[in-house]
């Protein structure tokens, strides 16, 4: 090899490495295009599509359904290709009707209630009955009192029967239904925690099986009313509830893909769920994480060239019920989630960015680190936390063993709103929720562009002890996502 051919070969060879071992400061001219691509774009246009011409999104419900559609339509107009909906199927459908609650004695004034989420309806005209406390739902305590439940409608005291924590409770919530329904209890009705009765939209128990008997919620007013009433005698209410169900469903998650240039096997996945409770029109639960996977597919798209790896664009159904688009997809696309390099995940509102919570992972933490402070500190979304949660979809990634990242926003004054008819487009900032989006888009294209994966996966073991750390290994298992 002659001196200019060895030269010429050493650059040919050398340039990809080069290209490969892309420092954060040197791919700043591609990320803030991207950044800029973000905060100049439609975003609020889309959010206000989805959440005002559309509206709330109940897995499987018919808006949810014209949202999906939405969705793909949304995609294949801003050039992407590769736009699929992919179907699971769920126990049962389920949708909100009407609820109307009423104490007749000793006083005689309208509750405000409201259906627990895949409660059944009851009879026409409604039932009536004297109230029963339950505040122990162990089996045999309710065996003893199986007697005193004929007939009743059952008061459940959560806020006692959840103290020992979820993941225990749960499973005897769930056979306390039963019992119920054996006893010959008429309807469930549970309080609400927070003040001047606001209402919360969600279910009885876990899953999309519907209630053995009709449910419902209580405002917290209401509810302590009622208790204070019962330390001095019966007290009768009557409750109507009217809702749809029907059998096993189907429902579609979303996907797309921008295909990798470079490596097109290997993936980051973007994520976010499409469905919301339906009290309010699911603005930041989570019409702003669903909006930010479309926009953030629009401005690789403007990049002009895709990023090295590819990047995978879903929003998933069934979020509320248990995250069961994300785990479906985790079970259908098993033969390829070696490939996936990382998951990032935008599910916690559109308050002002923080940075990513790493779900437990030391490692994936100081593997974040340099692009933290090189890339996303001047985007507001510097921090770093190691919490561990499964609330939301990052986590059946986080089962497999994939580095899965959760978008941190300061939530504030998200609970405020979060499941309530205050989830509208009006609470949504629009600078706090571009810049939780840019910060999602920039850390997926350094993710696609970097020389090697951000961080390894983990085995079974390793995620089981993140698991039992965050003490979520008994709910996981009983809930039959995970087998220690
Ligand atoms: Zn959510």
């Amino acid at each position: 090899m002659n001196l200019r051919r060895a030269v010429a070969f050493l650059v040919w060879w050398a340039i990809p490495v080069l290209a490969w071992s892309q420092q954060p400061s040197e791919m700043k001219p591609v990320t803030n295009r991207l950044a800029a691509s973000i905060y100049n774009g439609p975003s609020m246009a889309t959010l206000g599509e989805l959440t005002d011409s559309i509206g709330g999104r109940l897995t499987a419900s018919p808006t949810y359904v014209r949202s999906t559609e939405w969705a793909a339509a949304k995609f294949r107009s801003y050039g992407i290709e590769n736009v699929k909906l992919e179907p699971f199927t769920i126990a049962a459908g389920w949708q909100r009707g009407t609820c109307s609650g009423a104490m007749l004695s000793p006083l005689s004034r309208p509750l405000n209630v409201a259906s627990l989420g895949w409660g059944p309806s009851t009879p026409a005209g409604g039932v009536q009955s004297t109230i029963v406390i339950v505040s122990d739902v162990s089996p045999d305590v309710l065996k003893s009192r199986e007697a005193e439940l004929r007939g009743r409608i059952v008061f459940l005291e959560t806020s006692k029967i959840f103290a020992e924590g979820y993941g225990k409770a749960l499973p005897k919530l769930e056979s306390a239904w039963l019992a119920f329904q054996k006893a010959g209890v008429l309807a469930v009705i549970a309080p609400d925690r927070e003040k001047n009765n606001v209402l919360n939209a969600h279910g009885g128990l876990w899953g999309t099986k519907l209630l053995p008997l009709p449910g419902a919620e209580v405002g917290m007013e209401d509810a302590k009313l009622i208790q204070r009433e019962l330390e001095h005698g019966p007290v009768t209410i009557r409750l109507t509830v009217e809702n749809k169900t029907s059998g096993e469903t189907t429902v579609n998650n979303v996907v797309a893909e921008i295909r990798g240039s470079e490596r097109p096997d290997e993936w980051i996945l973007i994520g976010a769920h499409l469905d919301s409770w339906d009290f309010g029109t699911g603005a930041q639960d989570n019409g702003t994480g669903a909006v930010s996977v479309l926009e953030i597919g629009r401005a690789l798209m403007a990049l002009g060239k895709a990023p090295r790896r590819s990047i995978r664009l879903a929003l998933w159904g069934g979020e509320e019920q248990g995250l069961l688009g994300s785990y479906a997809y985790t079970q259908t696309h098993k033969s390829q989630l070696d490939k996936c390099v990382a998951v990032l995940n935008t599910d916690n509102g559109a308050g002002h960015p923080k940075g990513w919570k790493v779900e437990g992972r030391e490692d994936l933490k100081k593997a974040m680190q340099p692009w933290s402070d090189g890339l996303l500190k001047d985007l507001n979304g510097g921090d770093l936390s190691t919490d561990t949660t499964y609330d939301t979809d990052h986590g059946p990634f986080l089962l497999q063993g994939i580095p899965a990242l959760d978008l941190s926003v300061d939530m504030t004054k998200y609970m405020e709103i979060h499941h309530k008819s205050s989830d509208t487009f009006d609470k949504v900032d629009g600078l706090d929720f571009k810049a939780g989006e840019a910060i999602v888009a920039v850390t997926a294209y350094a993710l696609a562009q970097s020389e090697t994966p951000i961080a390894p996966h983990i085995d079974h073991a390793a995620v089981g002890e993140i698991l039992k750390k965050a003490k979520l290994e008994e709910l996981l298992e009983h809930v039959g996502v995970w087998k220690p």
